[in-house]
């Protein structure tokens, strides 16, 4: 793992996108590092994290790129978009307002990537239930409305952040076979 002499068959660029605070970098930690931090401080710098894993007997690189804290609308660059064959559009399921910013993101998203990126909706710190201001319903026919897969997670609590990821990779992964 991580050795210079293993073979990589395949790497593919993942972008986290949507508002500020919403758990972007936090979701990256956990499935890069697996790790998680209450005070995480705002992303500086645009940065990647990269874990490698086996699909199909093939290894394929994710590289998964997190705004550089330029979540204001329109200030992420085409450059961030450029060769990204995934993306993964997050809200907070406990704050309207990152939800309604979807239609926002998908369409700056669309504008800038290939038409081709998979792309999933991740409504983030599904542990916060009593504080939930989205219903799953709600967000569900959105994706299903817009063709993105759509995944409940939380990076605080690991659920479905794992599934996340490898329901988008496996899907390029099968686009590329
Ligand atoms: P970003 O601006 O989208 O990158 O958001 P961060 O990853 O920096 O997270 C913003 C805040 O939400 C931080 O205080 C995190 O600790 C917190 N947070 C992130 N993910 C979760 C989660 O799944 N559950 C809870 N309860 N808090 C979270
Ligand atoms: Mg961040």
């Amino acid at each position: 793992y991580g050795d210079a002499n293993q073979k990589i068959d395949y790497v593919f660029k993942v972008v986290l996108i949507g508002d500020s605070a919403v758990g972007k970098s936090q979701i990256l930690s956990r499935f890069a590092r697996n790790e998680f931090s209450l005070d995480s401080k705002a992303t500086i710098g645009v940065e990647f994290q990269t874990r490698t894993l086996v699909i199909q007997h093939k290894s394929v690189k994710a590289q998964i790129w997190d705004t550089a804290g330029q979540e204001r609308y329109r200030a992420v660059t085409s450059a961030y978009y450029r060769g990204a064959v995934g993306a993964m559009l997050v809200y907070d399921i406990t704050k309207r307002q990152t939800f309604d910013h979807i239609p926002r993101w998908l369409e700056e998203l669309r504008s800038h990537a290939d038409k081709n990126i998979v792309i999933i909706l991740i409504g983030n710190k599904c542990d916060l239930e009593s504080q939930r201001a989205v219903p799953t319903e709600d967000a569900k026919e959105f994706a299903e409305k817009e063709g993105l897969f759509f995944l409940e997670t939380s990076a605080l609590e690991a659920t479905n952040v794992e599934t996340a990821f490898l329901t988008v990779l496996t899907e390029i992964f099968n686009i590329v076979n």
